[in-house]
């Protein structure tokens, strides 16, 4: 049986680079009829918090990331939250512990400080040098007896290599040499982040392991211990790092990097996983759209690419866009009518005015946060004001004030008004008489006509955004402080 998980440790918000590991995980078990597993990685007791797993847990049933284990939905192999698991961490210690894989150790911090000053003087790995690998019964039970802590340590096979089959990356091979014993548990009880990994892989039945490359090192002492437990080993696949454009690791001065942070910004969660998918894979077409139940059936770990991935805020922005212009015009109307009420230029959140403006102004919008200054934008347009920007005045100038006059005398005399009772018709016979009595037609009639009324370049089909305006000037949809 196919079975992933994702592992987050709550100390955080969910950041694109844990999405991404999630999504991954998810798809590959869609892809294969398996079973995507959630455990909380909790063991840092200090780091952990409750609010932090809240919102990791929010923002992946956001991106429709739904496990099919975990917090919240049980299943039979639980608990699923790693503070709640000691017990089982200390029965398969205690079995490594009998088998001989384990050895308890009593050496004091300040031996262990000696050992790696030594080390690091003879230039040696700074590796565990101490007896207690190879002590006797009699001088462990005299330790025990004078109550000197201890903690498990790991015996590491001290020559050979450690080789798995990484799913992206090939073979990966460590030199077992420099490894030295690594502590298991320790000696208040506590097991080490690598032991309850695997004692959870294994006993979660994980077949396979789909993080992040920086894990690499981990998965090293995980192997050793699914050897020394008899357990068979899961699959490994190690995803490349996430980018800044200029190839530095992301952080939070390249912006947001966090789901939540993209979905106050008004993002769609369907783009954020699309988006999330492309990061390090593709089906090897052009194609790059892709709602994600179409990336479940896609999805090869095959053609996850092994080099790192760049993460691309502009890029996402423009598929958030592809996005919401896929939605119906229902859905789409609804999404923005919400935006405008909520920012006073409209009263209606789904009448006329709404689904006129999104069809007039859907092109020109990624994000829906973005949708109240372009509605604003067109409510504010000057109609007979003065130019707003040097470039408009350079392209127009000689045209313009031929143009500008008659356009304000049809606008004082009520000409344009009273065509535009009639809508979009009325405004192209306007349109089409006014050219006419200047013989002006085409670019040298629209031009300086959209530059006078919006005081703009660009921007949206021109008799329509005007027609639009008109309405909402007149129907009263538009609040009286709008603009
Ligand atoms: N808890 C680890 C993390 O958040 C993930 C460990 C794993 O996937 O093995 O980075």
């Amino acid at each position: 049986e196919i079975r992933v998980r994702f592992a987050p440790s709550p100390t955080g918000n969910l950041h694109v680079g844990g999405a991404r590991t999630a999504l991954f995980n998810y798809l590959f078990a869609r892809s294969k009829g398996g079973k995507f597993i959630l455990r909380i990685e909790d063991t840092d007791l200090e780091r952990s918090t409750k609010k932090s797993e809240e919102a990791v847990l929010n923002d992946l049933s956001w991106l429709g990331l739904d496990w099919d284990e975990g917090p919240v939905v049980g299943g039979e192999f639980g608990p699923y939250r790693q503070s709640e698991r000691n017990s089982l961490y200390k029965k398969y210690a205690d079995k490594l512990l009998d088998s001989g894989h384990v050895y308890k150790c009593f050496c004091s911090s300040v031996e262990l400080e000696k050992m790696k000053e030594i080390a690091k003087q003879k230039k040696l790995p700074p590796v565990y040098t101490g007896k207690w690998a190879t002590a006797t019964d009699a001088e462990v039970q005299a330790e025990l007896e004078k109550g000197t802590p201890f903690t498990y340590r790991f015996n590491v096979p001290k020559e050979g290599k450690l080789k798995i089959n990484d799913l992206i990356r090939g073979e990966v091979s460590w030199n077992l040499d420099t490894l030295g014993d690594f502590v298991i548990l320790r000696s208040n009880g506590q097991p080490v982040y690598n032991f309850c990994v695997t004692v959870d892989d294994a006993t979660m039945r994980i077949s396979h392991v789909i993080r992040a490359e920086e894990h690499l090192p981990n998965t090293l002492r995980q192997a050793l211990i699914y050897k020394a437990l008899g357990f068979s080993m899961p699959s490994f696949a190690h995803l490349s790092l996430i980018l800044a454009p200029d190839r530095s690791k992301l952080s939070k001065r390249h912006g947001a990097t966090s789901v939540g942070q993209f979905k106050e910004m008004g993002y769609l969660s369907q783009a954020m996983v699309n988006y999330l998918a492309l990061l390090g894979w593709g089906d090897g077409t052009e194609n790059e759209f892709y709602t994600i139940d179409e990336l479940a059936e896609k999805f090869t770990i095959e053609r996850v690419n092994k080099s790192g991935a760049i993460f691309d805020s502009v890029k996402l922005s423009w598929m958030n866009g592809q996005h919401l212009r896929a939605l119906s015009s229902d859905t789409l109307t609804k999404l923005f009518g919400e935006e405008w009420k909520n920012a006073g230029l409209l009263l209606e959140s789904d009448g006329m005015f709404a689904k006129e403006a999104t069809e007039l102004l859907k092109d020109g919008i990624d994000l829906i946060n973005d949708s109240k200054i372009v509605l604003s934008n067109l409510l504010s347009y000057p109609l007979h004001s003065t130019l707003s920007s040097e470039e408009a005045k350079s392209v127009v100038e000689d045209k313009l004030s031929e143009v500008s006059s008659s356009l304000l005398a049809a606008y004082d005399n009520g000409e344009i008004h009273k065509a535009l009772e009639e809508g979009n018709v009325g405004w192209k016979k306007w349109m089409k008489g006014f050219g006419k009595s200047l013989k002006r037609k085409g670019k040298s009639l629209f031009m300086p006509l959209r530059v006078l009324l919006t005081g703009k370049l660009h921007g949206p089909d021109i008799g329509a955004s005007i027609v639009l305006l008109y309405k909402a000037s007149k129907g009263g949809l538009v609040s009286p402080d709008a603009g």
